[in-house]
């Protein structure tokens, strides 16, 4: 199985599950490796109720070493963030990046102004919302992401459905800028199975942006998003199926920021 970067601890208080269960879990699915990428905090104040504070980084690097100790030599693990794109947040990244040796930051966009649009929390301002407009300004933000050249992966690429909100027509419009600005930032990208799970019913991304991102020579990686042991390597068979049927027969492994290809089999 390809190895699964985009996992989360305890720390962001909205995932469960201990370093050793993780560590167990990716052995059963058979992972080549297993990365921990919990939500990085915003600053070092509090901001959002999702993601670890600052001062729990230390509980962080303890979590990670703790997987390290357990797994041995059985698997490799992987570390970075899985961290939010915001407007200015270029200094604080490169704050968060020269923390450690990471092997990759994750970039996401969940926040379209101050409004985290994927926290069912605010579904209501989904029925207020101008869908078309919505997926306008979310693709921009995610070109824009990917121009900054701040992260490694660029996360669930369209997260922006994950409530079955889709204009109609064909999306291939708001995918190919996005699609362009990726290819030309060097950045893969993930496909990320949680989608599965949530009211879109789809994996993040949909096939037809994958058989774009293929076309266009944008790297790939395979993720779970897991928030609970039993999570990692979620529908693996199914995101490898998909990932062939676009045309990748491999996917990207990441060391301290190095990359090798791992074929898909
Ligand atoms: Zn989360
Ligand atoms: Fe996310
Ligand atoms: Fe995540
Ligand atoms: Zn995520």
């Amino acid at each position: 199985m390809p190895a699964d970067y985009h996992t989360h601890t305890p720390l962001c208080l909205h995932a469960t599950g201990s370093p050793e269960e993780f560590v167990d879990a990716a052995l059963r699915a058979g992972l080549s490796e297993y990365g921990i990428s919990d939500h990085a905090p915003v600053g070092s104040h509090y901001f959002d109720d999702w993601r670890m504070l600052y001062d729990t980084l230390p509980d962080y690097f303890d979590w990670i070493a703790r997987a390290r100790a357990h797994a041995a030599d059985r698997i490799t693990i992987r570390s970075g963030f899985e961290c939010d794109w915001l407007p200015d947040c270029a200094s604080w990244i490169e704050h968060l990046r020269g923390l450690q040796p990471w092997d990759y930051l994750i970039g996401s966009v969940h926040y379209l102004g101050t409004w985290d649009f994927d926290n069912p929390k605010w579904l209501g301002r989904w029925a207020e919302s101008d869908v078309e407009e919505v997926w306008g300004l979310y693709w921009k933000e995610y070109a824009a992401m990917a121009e900054s050249q701040l992260f490694d992966i660029l996360g669930h690429p369209d997260l922006v459905k994950k409530f079955c909100h889709r204009p109609g027509g064909d999306l291939r419009r708001f995918y190919e800028p996005a699609i362009e600005a990726i290819a030309v930032s060097g950045c893969a990208i993930e496909l990320n199975t949680a989608g599965w799970h949530k009211p879109c019913a789809e994996a993040y991304p949909a096939a037809d942006f994958l058989e774009l991102a293929r076309a266009a020579g944008i790297p790939l990686v395979i993720s779970s998003d897991a928030h609970a042991p039993q999570e990692i390597g979620r529908d693996f068979d199914k995101a490898i199926a998909l990932a062939k049927a676009a045309g990748y027969t491999e996917t990207t492994l990441f060391d301290r920021g190095k990359r090798c290809n791992e074929p898909l089999l």
